[in-house]
């Protein structure tokens, strides 16, 4: 198994994961939007058993979001690192932290109801109103 690495923008926190992601997407939700301070978020979901933070922990912040989910930060330098989602032990990997190039590409687009109105989505991936979960 081939790994990657990924950082902060300080590089205080490294994170190493497997080149395992169960499924990678864009999320045009306005939380997302907020968090990352982007028009979308391209997240890679893989089991929070695989997530290793290798050095840093102590500079992770928690936003507590909702009981399930919990964002991640830099506590230095800001950067959004994942959503945790406590329930399902899944970790949402914000793909812009990689310094390594996954083998998986973003293969949807979900909460494009809610998308930036500036932003126009120009390529032929499937897209999803809501979540394809919160149905
Ligand atoms: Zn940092
Ligand atoms: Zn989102």
């Amino acid at each position: 198994m081939n790994y990657l690495n990924g950082t902060c923008l300080c590089g205080k926190i490294n994170i190493q994961i497997p080149d395992d992601f169960e499924y990678m997407g864009n999320c045009h939700c306005s939380e997302c939007r907020k968090f990352s301070g982007s028009d979308y978020a391209s997240v890679g979901g893989i089991d929070s058993s695989k997530v290793n933070i290798v050095t840093g922990e102590n500079h992770i912040t928690y936003f507590h979001k909702t009981a399930e989910t919990d964002l991640a930060f830099c506590s230095s330098c800001g950067s959004s690192l994942f959503t945790r989602k406590n329930t399902g032990k899944k970790h949402n990997i914000r793909l812009g932290i990689l310094n390594d190039v996954p083998s998986k590409k973003p293969a949807f687009h979900i909460f494009t109801g809610s998308k930036a109105d500036w932003n126009n989505i120009c390529d032929d991936l499937p897209q999803f109103e809501e979540g394809p979960s919160s149905k």
